[in-house]
């Protein structure tokens, strides 16, 4: 609770990435903030390119945070959560990207960092599931909060061009992926807590650790952040429809799923790929691979949140 029964101030940190701050009276801002709230002096740790939060947060850890905050987009976020998972501390988020994937789940305003700062003081924790990555059998995991992809929505990522991301968002996206759409799938074996192996012609893989991602789409309308269950697309398309058999299975009525859209649920997941395809993590394009394994962290990432919607797919 931010409110200590000892009526001692609560200690902040604010993990920022200063190229997305909203203006320079911000830090003047929460820091009135915080005066408001009966909360100490916040540490102000801004990010670099070379320490893009993870340093950071380390930092906050050692001076004693009651709460991390995550200011920046969507790559500040997993920085933050990479060190607070397990930790038991939590993480506050202030969304000042373009995707804000994970605030944009748990039903955060990300059109108001000020009301999301005012939001983490007065909030409550939740805990939420984190996922671990391993490409290519590599033994050093990376965290990620909303989704992994594989293949064609990696592509997608990897030639958004920046500035057309900030002026139209998500539409940026759809346009890059336009571009991308000519190509030919490639040879995929899944297989879900280890069981048999699932073979498709995919284009996509994509796992999600909450079901919303740009836009407000849903790609997994099913998915809980909380549930210790990670969700898996694979998008393989085929016949005369081809993609069009995907878009129909994805945002189409449930009745119009069809083998083009497999859906498969599990703790865990194993990919391996005929040959490499991009990677992205939370919208980080990270290179390409041939295999990822994730794994579910259930409830290892404190979140403290004023938002009503504490986990995607919650009801009310
Ligand atoms: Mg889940």
């Amino acid at each position: 609770m931010t409110q200590r029964n000892n009526g001692a101030a609560g200690l902040a940190a604010v993990v920022i990435n200063p190229v997305k701050s909203p203006g320079d009276g911000f830090r003047d801002e929460f820091q009135s903030l915080c005066r408001e709230e009966g909360w100490g002096e916040p540490l102000w740790l801004e990010t670099t390119e070379d320490d893009p939060g993870a340093g950071q947060a380390r930092e906050a850890l050692e001076a004693g945070a009651d709460v991390v905050i995550a200011a920046g987009g969507d790559g500040t976020v997993r920085c933050v959560a990479e060190v607070l998972a397990g930790t038991g501390v939590a993480m506050g988020l202030l969304p000042l990207g373009t995707g804000n994937l994970l605030a944009r789940n748990l039903g955060i305003d990300v059109a108001d960092p000020l009301g999301a700062a005012r939001g983490i003081l007065a909030g409550r924790d939740i805990t939420i599931d984190v996922v671990r990555a391993h490409l290519d059998h590599s033994d050093q995991g990376q965290l990620f909060l909303v989704m992994a992809g594989l293949g064609y929505d990696a592509a997608i990522m990897a030639n958004t061009v920046d500035g057309l991301k900030d002026r139209i968002g998500w539409l940026a996206y759809v346009e890059a992926g336009m571009r991308q759409l000519p190509g030919r799938p490639v040879r995929a074996r899944i297989s879900i807590d280890g069981g048999r192996e699932v073979r498709r012609r995919i284009r996509s893989v994509m796992v999600g650790n909450c079901g919303q991602l740009m836009g407000g789409v849903e790609m997994f309308p099913d998915a809980r952040i909380d549930d210790g269950v990670l969700d898996l697309v694979a998008l393989s398309p085929r016949g005369r429809l081809g993609w069009l058999g995907v878009l129909a299975g994805v945002f189409g009525p449930a009745a119009a799923r069809n083998r083009s859209v497999d859906y498969l649920a599990g703790k865990s997941a194993a990919i391996t790929l005929a040959e490499a395809q991009e990677f992205q993590l939370d919208g980080d394009h990270l290179g390409s691979a041939r295999h990822l394994r994730v794994a579910v962290e259930p409830g290892a990432l404190t979140i403290r949140t004023a938002a009503r919607q504490a986990g995607a797919g919650a009801p009310g």
